[in-house]
């Protein structure tokens, strides 16, 4: 190649000549005999060799300078020798002395001897090497950047060819041993269960079909089209912020910014379409040349950013591409377990729940809404997996096991076996669980405890039967606004609620009036209205927005006291901080009596209302509430992140709190108190009471109701069963006065020396 062409113009030549063998109708040998010679000559390369992944080997197809006696006799495993080890790494090597490197085997009957200097690359299919492609000279010389380049985009060429051609076997492609055997890998567990599935990526990566363009100045037009589309909608999330609730989101977009104005970036992707590659080739090309630089570089925060550009990439080719729906738009095969950085709870709620079995997330945390939503529907999920996109490609075999806080990628029979055990003895023990069904929850020493269940689903309510549960203690009535598409009217949300009350019988359900905001972002919303906050956790959300958009209050209000007509019907309000919006909220549902009776319909027998203690400040005027309640329930998901000053939803922060800290078991202890004083019943509907070890803690400071996700029944009932209440409540107010290092150790050494079955 002569030493004044660009890298461009090189590959571009290459790329005129590659686009004709392509299209020719001959067979797939012959244009691979063609393609060598083709790239020798522009390359002015004595050698030019193509090896492809056939029986797990990497076998000479093609090759113009070796003996041509070598075709499909030369065989490399995995890691052998120079091409071997470009496959296996998925590596460039550039080597001005082949037979010094450290990997370097002769094969005689190829008679490379004569040759000293080497080059090769990795053809790329799905991120894994199906071949190399090489070239090679007799003089010692090291091949400049640009000639590897041209020869990387070659590479990319022929991935298309050979896999056009069917001369891979797809799913035995080849990466190193992290990509393609099987590994276990570790997370945080968000809900509790196991599902054996195959993975499946929310946002599925973009298939190129085609590499070589037909017309440069179009493809140059669909990027430029792409970005600007790309730059419009970081534009619009950054503004909006609806990038998920979590603490570093301010932090992504700001990178994800940057990068989508990166004038290197598109530039590098205009060049390589100058090269005569397609639009989406282009983009691949540019981040596979980033990924590999990167690779060279093991600085965490690099990483990080890598994983930015990545997504941005992702975003870029999905738009250029038109495949831009999630994998819940598309429709799941069975049995698919879901791979995401993270998720929305809408997002998630779009997903068909019989297909779904479980879901990783690289972020994640125990109480952000997503989590919640998971557990609501019974899907198990483990989160802050690292790399997961990187490790697992779509399709591949998962065994997901949360009890373990792992999940076993491309298992081995060990593996498989081991899991199963685990799946039996699961069944065993919720069979144990099931046949508690009718025995109540009351402790060793007498106290009955109200075993209630958290719901937001229509279908939730059928877990009342399974568990045999005593009623529905927190009704989120947002999720069904969170799974429309469009603002369920009146009419619609009364069905629900009739439906679900139907369901109960003489259950009590305790309906919550919608929580929306925060990180249960509606997408029909006024986004400007909604999103434009910093911190959306603490903005206007649940009770702050509805008392100000009253129309959907009234709507509500109306369509519960539908509902309920005949039957006694409780409401409960979110996010209440102050007297006065506990007074008015109740307030405007009272006032919708006399729209009911107007219309000649009847009202509910009665009307009981609560409301949340969530919001700390609320605790401090009590006094001031207490006497116009009918029942309090403290939501432990946002009064602890409110308490600790930590985000729910920031994963960094998921495990540094407990629920077992002094600070707050004092806190609940002080407003059980208060409450009980004032007669008003006081229960727990957060996660923390569907724990069994925070269950006993909460009985022993007083809470005698617990509102849980119906999973935790069982666990929790067989807690409550072996359970001598006074005996903890004799040894806990000493616990909470001076508090040792760990009340959770010594909660745990209680529970294990007097026999409470805490799972
Ligand atoms: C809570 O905050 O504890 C709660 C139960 O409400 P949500 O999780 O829906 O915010
Ligand atoms: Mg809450």
């Amino acid at each position: 190649m002569p030493a004044h062409a660009s890298a461009t113009s090189a590959a571009r030549e290459i790329l005129t000549r590659l686009h004709d063998v392509m299209a020719a109708r001959t067979g797939a040998q012959a244009k691979l005999n063609r393609v060598v010679n083709i790239i020798g000559e522009a390359m002015a390369s004595e050698v030019c060799s193509i090896y492809l992944l056939r029986d797990g080997c990497l076998e000479l197809f093609a090759t113009r300078g070796l003996k041509q006696e070598a075709v499909h006799v030369t065989k490399l495993a995995l890691g052998e020798g120079l091409v071997g080890t470009i496959a296996e790494r998925v590596e460039t090597l550039n080597l001005d002395e082949a037979t010094s490197h450290r990997d370097f085997v002769y094969n005689p009957e190829t008679g490379e001897e004569l040759y000293h200097s080497f080059a090769g690359v990795p053809i790329v299919r799905r991120e894994r090497a199906v071949g190399v492609v090489s070239v090679q000279h007799s003089e010692p010389r090291r091949y400049a950047e640009i000639e590897i380049e041209a020869l990387q985009t070659v590479a990319m060429v022929l991935a298309e060819l050979i896999a056009g051609a069917g001369l891979i076997d797809e799913s035995a492609a080849a990466g190193s041993d992290r990509e393609s055997g099987p590994v276990r890998l570790d997370g945080l567990k968000l809900v509790e269960g196991m599902a054996r599935g195959h993975a499946v990526f929310h946002q599925p990566r973009v298939h190129i079909d085609h590499t070589v363009a037909e017309d440069t100045e179009l493809e140059r037009q669909r990027v430029y089209a792409a970005f600007r589309q790309m730059r419009e909608q970081i534009e619009r999330i950054t503004s909006q912020a609806e990038f998920g609730a979590a603490g570093e989101h301010l932090d992504v977009l700001a990178t994800y910014k940057m990068f989508a104005y990166d004038e290197g970036w598109s530039r590098r992707i205009n060049e390589a379409i100058d090269s005569g590659l397609t639009a989406e080739a282009a983009i691949e090309r540019v981040q596979q040349r980033t990924r590999m630089r990167m690779r060279e570089i093991s600085d965490p925060l690099l990483a990080d950013r890598m994983h930015d550009l990545e997504d941005l990439s992702n975003r870029l080719l999905r738009i250029v591409s038109g495949q831009l729906g999630t994998a819940a738009q598309m429709g799941l095969r069975q049995d698919s377990i879901l791979l995401a950085r993270n998720l929305g709870p809408a997002e998630l709620l779009e997903y068909d729940r019989r297909r779904l079995k479980g879901v990783i997330l690289e972020e994640g945390s125990l109480t952000a809404h997503v989590t919640i939503v998971a557990r609501a529907m019974g899907v198990p999920v483990l989160g802050r997996v690292r790399d997961i996109r990187r490790i697992v490609a779509e399709g591949d075999p998962l065994l997901l096991d949360v009890m373990q806080g792992a999940v076993f990628v491309r298992p081995t029979a060990p593996m498989e076996e081991a899991f199963e055990g685990k799946l039996v003895i699961g069944q065993k023990r919720r069979a144990e669980f099931a046949a508690m069904r009718d025995l109540p929850p009351v402790t060793k020493d007498g106290t009955r405890v109200t075993l209630m269940i958290n719901a937001g689903l229509r279908d939730d309510a059928a877990a009342l039967d399974v568990t045999g549960a005593d009623g529905i203690g927190l009704f989120r009535t947002e999720f069904q606004f969170l799974v429309s598409a469009t603002m369920p009217q009146r009419e619609r949300q009364q069905r629900l609620y009739r439906d679900v009350l139907d369901t109960a019988g003489d259950r009590p359900v305790i309906f919550r009036t919608v929580d929306i905001g925060g990180d249960k972002a509606l997408p029909y919303m006024n986004q400007s209205e909604a999103h434009a906050e910093e911190n959306p956790a603490l903005g206007w959300r649940a009770i702050r927005l509805a008392l100000e958009r009253d129309g959907l209050m009234k709507a509500q209000a109306r369509a519960l006291i539908e509902a309920a007509a005949g039957r006694t019907l409780h409401v409960m309000f979110p996010m209440v901080s102050e007297p006065w919006e506990y007074d008015e909220a109740r307030a405007l549902f009272e006032a919708q009596f006399e729209w009911i009776r107007s219309r000649g319909k009847p009202l509910p027998m009665t009307i009981r209302y609560g409301t949340m203690l969530e919001v700390p400040a609320l605790a401090e005027s009590l006094d001031l509430l207490l006497p116009n309640l009918d029942f309090l329930s403290v939501g432990t998901n946002d009064l602890t992140q409110f308490l600790f000053a930590a985000d729910r939803a920031n994963p960094k922060l998921a495990e540094r709190y407990d629920w077992l800290s002094p600070a707050i078991l004092r806190f609940l202890a002080r407003v059980t108190r208060e409450a009980g004083a004032a007669r008003v019943p006081i229960g727990v509907c957060g996660e923390m009471g569907g724990r069994t070890l925070e269950a006993m803690a909460l009985i022993g400071i007083g809470i005698e109701r617990l509102s849980i996700t119906p999973a935790a029944i069982g666990p929790v009932k067989a807690m409550i069963r072996t359970l001598d209440v006074g005996a903890l409540r004799a040894v806990m107010p000493g616990w909470l006065a001076t508090p040792p290092r760990s009340l959770r150790g010594l909660l745990t050494e209680w529970a294990a020396k007097t026999g409470v079955n805490i799972g």
